[in-house]
């Protein structure tokens, strides 16, 4: 097998690798890098130029392993699409909104090459695809040449997957992104008992070890027990939040601590217009998939509102106590969460509650990064304010801890470990880890654009 990272920097950014195994071309995932703007978000296709793909694997519907793939697709029209059925489902939502949020961005930032691709173009992947049931095999055949798919499931999000290849002797596995653990929406991982050639891991949580007693319902305890105070304080709480995954899982959160009286009543919620309508495909889905646990009752419940609806005084205050669960998770500059964070920062009595992982780079890196009575920048809205609101981060991530991946990883034997989706640092840990413990393993942190045998 031969393999090329078309990541353009060692980063978490436009997952995408290249796979030859035998005749086969496979691409792993499609992304598009969240700090990238216009053809510099893509990967960089340039080492597959004139090839002819085969199959196209998709782990998880995040923007940043799908978000470029209607745009290679328009000259890739004999690919299969392989991808899980949850994945199916909600796939065409969050790119549609991926064309509404570009086509904003050609407006306000003049970035001419946006959108990169039509609805036409996502309407188009529909008779590409390939569903992949967890745990079930798929032969794929080429010429006289075969080769066998099997997906499984990998927490995280709903439809998340990690892959087994099998090409003749040679196997290889694809983590994708994934959680081991169980979530309140969502059941942990499943991968096989099995020995691989290579495994192909991610790494984003390699540069975050848990404080001791962590626990993830410690951690939602805190987190409800914040917001608590927040509201009887006569202020705001803001949960920035993932529109996939994130935002359901807060909002089953918020519904459990409710029903508790751990949570006043009659407090507001609102909550941003992707996440609202993925609740509908997580209905859909959690029907005929028993791993996720997700009604829209809960929005019923909770009696949801929509952030368009959330009403703001002279000083940009809300007009009542309210608590925003709103994408972006990470404050990338114009979403929702981004404004409201600009309104209820600079005031002592309001919360702004991360829930997930935060890239440095982005504002909300950069506002946990800052000192409290600091002045913070937010660019996109020429505003400086005095950060004098409660920042708080919560370790409810989507992500393996660091220990745990590393022995799902151990568990599969592998010959070879390639490191992919991390920051250098997260990397090196990983690195060193595997050296310690197993040291005849051979480790590939790739450079990429370089091809490498495995
Ligand atoms: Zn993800
Ligand atoms: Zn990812």
């Amino acid at each position: 097998m031969r393999i090329i990272d078309l990541n353009k920097t060692r980063e978490i950014g436009s997952q995408c690798m290249y796979l030859e195994a035998g005749s086969f071309k496979i691409l792993l995932d499609c992304g598009m890098s969240p700090r990238e703007e216009g053809y510099k978000a893509l990967p960089n296709f340039s080492p597959i130029d004139g090839k002819a793909i085969d199959i196209i694997i998709i782990s998880h519907c995040h923007l940043d392993h799908i978000g470029s793939l209607p745009f290679f697709m328009k000259n890739q029209q004999q690919a299969r699409i392989l991808t899980s059925p949850g994945s199916h489902i909600i796939m065409p939502r969050i790119l549609e909104n991926s064309v509404t949020i570009m086509a904003m961005q050609r407006e306000e930032r003049g970035i001419k090459e946006y959108p990169l691709y039509s609805v036409s173009d996502i309407k188009n992947l529909d008779q590409h695809i390939l569903p992949m049931s967890h745990a079930k095999t798929r032969t794929l055949q080429k010429g006289g040449d075969e080769i066998n798919i099997t997906f499984f499931s990998a927490g995280h999000v709903i439809g998340a997957s990690s892959v087994l290849i099998e090409h003749k002797h040679r196997t290889l596995f694809f983590s994708g992104d994934v959680l081991f653990r169980n979530q309140k929406t969502l059941k942990g991982a499943m991968w096989p008992k099995k020995k691989v050639d290579v495994a192909i891991s991610e790494t984003t949580r390699g540069n975050h070890g848990h404080r001791k007693n962590f626990s993830y319902q410690s951690e939602i305890d805190s987190l409800v027990s914040r917001i608590k105070n927040t509201i009887e304080g006569g202020g705001s709480a803001l949960v920035p939040a993932f529109a996939l995954g994130r935002m359901q899982e807060i909002l089953k959160i918020l519904h459990g601590a409710r029903a508790q009286n751990k949570l006043p009543k009659n407090v507001p919620i609102f909550c941003s217009g992707l996440g609202l309508g993925l609740v509908d495909d997580f209905d859909i889905a959690s029907k005929s998939l028993r791993c996720i646990d997700f009604r829209s009752a809960i929005l019923r419940d909770l009696k949801v509102k929509s952030f368009r609806n959330a009403k703001f005084d002279k000083l940009r205050q809300p007009t009542q106590p309210s608590i925003f669960v709103l994408s972006s998770g990470m404050l990338v500059e114009n979403t929702p969460s981004y404004t409201t964070a600009a309104n209820l920062v600079g005031d002592a009595k309001n919360s702004i509650l991360f829930v997930g992982y935060c890239d440095p780079s982005t504002p909300g890196g950069e506002l946990l990064a800052q000192e409290k009575h600091s002045l913070f920048n937010f660019k996109a809205l020429r505003l400086s304010c005095k950060i004098e609101a409660n920042i708080e981060h919560f370790d409810l991530s989507g992500h393996a801890d660091r220990e745990d991946l590393i022995e799902y990883i151990f568990g599969l034997n592998p010959r070879t470990i390639i490191l992919t989706h991390g920051e250098v640092e997260s990397r090196d840990w990983f690195f060193d880890s595997i050296i310690d413990q197993r040291p005849k393993t051979v480790i590939l942190d790739p450079e990429p654009g370089v091809w490498y045998d495995v």
